[in-house]
């Protein structure tokens, strides 16, 4: 799969250029250099491509059976695996991501799409009888149009995550990736479309989130908008699609702790902490930012979190051995660079990292070394908004009571982790966090078929899993009297 030159808009199942002529230029993040010029949308391509999507749900594709949803959805999974190498290629020059991580989340957008083409075929209504000679029965249609948003930081994965859900219920799709990284999005819909996908069943704009993106949200022949972003573009988002009461989930933002208590496995809760916050160079939702260690251990800790941060290696992200890519922008790079100044302001100290990294490989592109904070307290600008990039602040506590407290002690609620041998404490914990997934021992958090998303201001709705369809679905109840006498509910002769 070639980089090609220019990548346009889908619409309808064709390839075509923005209405006015209009384009943006997508970058390599690890080089600065400018890859591929990109369409860039009007409101007027948001008009046709919702009208596509609408003519496409109402015809060929409103008739495909869940089965031939499903043989569908695996096509697409098996042109995917075929083009494995090449979409994480892609991957990793539109997104400076490492290549272990662009791996992990190709292969995770596979299986999602396979996940789908099972539960396409699984989902389904329920039976009920009701007294006195009526019949109960639910159905699940598809929710109509959806208004599909993504983020830069997982750009496949999460197209993934949004695109098979819907098409295993039976929608249709306007899919706006990110402006920072629209190339594997683009990529994904043409496989879609190799696979047999009727045209205007998914229809991708691109272009800018404040002004098509907005539009698309409040377009009144858009029925569903599913959104993950930043939790302040969730509430704008929230708002505009209200005025028409559309459908929405919201997968937003994280500020996501790390409970180490003091008879963990010490190692195994160092790695898993180091991978909690530096996988995708922190450029994770669920990234674990905030690490809490008991008072006990907790000098020991840091010093052996420090030493092992020193090991990881950033670099060329193609190259196997990296373990941490390139910052997506270098406004991104400025933002992780304010918030750890804001720290030091605060009276934190910075123990290792708190810059750009030095170095010939690091001349172009956008870089930020892994960074470690500590002498944080909770209330600190640090410890609670999100970053988004290579910085953990690590913060003590006393006991089990205090560590949830602070651990519950921000707006959000994606993720956490819990590290203990007392298997009666990680259970009591869990049960305690206000967190949509925890991790007992372990610092993963996504699996196709294990729900994610998030409690309080990180959003609501869960995907990668089968409740993720009853949110591409509405439940239509029907009652059927199929009794002997005919009904005559006024008793009249
Ligand atoms: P962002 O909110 O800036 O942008 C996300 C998408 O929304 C982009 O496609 C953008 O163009 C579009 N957009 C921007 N303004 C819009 C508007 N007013 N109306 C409609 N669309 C608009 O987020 P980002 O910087 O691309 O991504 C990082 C954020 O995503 C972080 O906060 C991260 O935590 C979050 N995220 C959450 C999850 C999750 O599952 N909870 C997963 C990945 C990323």
């Amino acid at each position: 799969m070639q980089l090609q030159e220019k990548y346009t808009l889908l619409i309808n199942g064709e390839h075509v250029e923005s209405s006015n002529g209009a384009w943006f230029d997508t970058y390599n993040p690890a080089t600065g250099e400018v890859i591929a010029k990109v369409a860039k949308a009007t409101r007027e391509d948001v008009d046709k491509a919702v009208a596509a999507a609408r003519k496409a749900l109402e015809g060929k594709w409103g008739r495909f059976s869940a089965a031939r949803r499903s043989q569908l959805l695996n096509k697409i999974a098996g042109i995917m695996r075929s083009r494995f190498d090449e979409l994480c290629e892609l991957e990793i020059l539109n997104s400076g991501k490492s290549l272990s991580n662009a791996q992990g989340q190709v292969m995770q957008a596979i299986e999602d799409f396979e996940l789908y083409a099972a539960a396409a075929l699984a989902h389904e209504g329920r039976t009920k009888p009701v007294p006195n000679g009526f019949f109960n029965y639910t159905v699940k249609e598809p929710s109509g149009v959806c208004a599909q948003i993504v983020p830069w930081n997982y750009p496949f994965m999460m197209a993934a995550w949004k695109i098979a859900p819907a098409l295993a219920a039976g929608c249709t799709v306007i899919l706006k990736p990110a402006s920072l990284t629209p190339i594997t999005a683009i990529v994904l819909a043409d496989i879609c479309h190799e696979a047999g996908l009727p045209e205007g069943v998914l229809n991708v704009i691109t272009g800018s989130g404040a002004d098509v993106g907005a539009y698309l949200v409040e377009h009144p022949g858009v029925d569903k908008v599913a959104f993950t972003g930043e939790t302040t573009t969730g509430k704008d988002i929230m708002a505009r699609a209200s005025k028409t009461l559309k459908r929405v989930t919201l997968e937003l933002g994280g500020k996501s702790p790390n409970l180490v208590f003091e008879d963990a496995d010490f190692d195994a809760a160092i790695d898993g902490a180091l991978f909690g916050i530096y996988y995708n160079t922190g450029q994770s939702c669920e990234a674990r930012s905030r690490l809490f260690v008991q008072e006990s251990i907790y000098d020991q800790f840091v010093e052996a979190f420090v030493e092992k941060a020193k090991q990881l290696v950033m670099g060329d992200p193609l190259d196997k051995k990296t373990h941490i890519g390139a910052i997506i922008s270098e406004q991104q790079v400025e933002v992780i660079d304010s918030y750890v100044q804001s720290a030091i302001e605060d009276g934190a100290r910075v123990v290792y990292g708190g810059k750009r990294p030095e170095g010939p490989q690091f001349a172009k592109g956008h870089w930020y070394m892994p960074t470690v904070i500590v002498d944080v307290e909770n209330h600190m600008k640090v410890a609670q908004e999100e970053i988004f990039g290579p910085v953990i602040v690590i913060v003590k506590f006393k006991d089990e009571k205090e560590a949830v407290q602070l651990a519950n002690d921000t707006i959000y609620g994606l993720a956490a982790s819990i590290w203990t041998k007392d298997f009666g404490r990680a259970h009591r914990v869990a049960g305690q966090l206000k967190a949509g997934i925890v991790m007992i021992n372990n610092p993963f958090s996504a699996f196709p078929g294990l729900p994610f998303g998030g409690y309080k201001q990180s959003g609501f709705g869960r995907e990668l899993a089968m409740e993720s369809l009853d949110l591409y679905t509405e439940t239509k109840s029907v009652l059927a009297y199929i009794g002997e006498k005919p009904i005559n509910p006024f008793g009249l002769k």
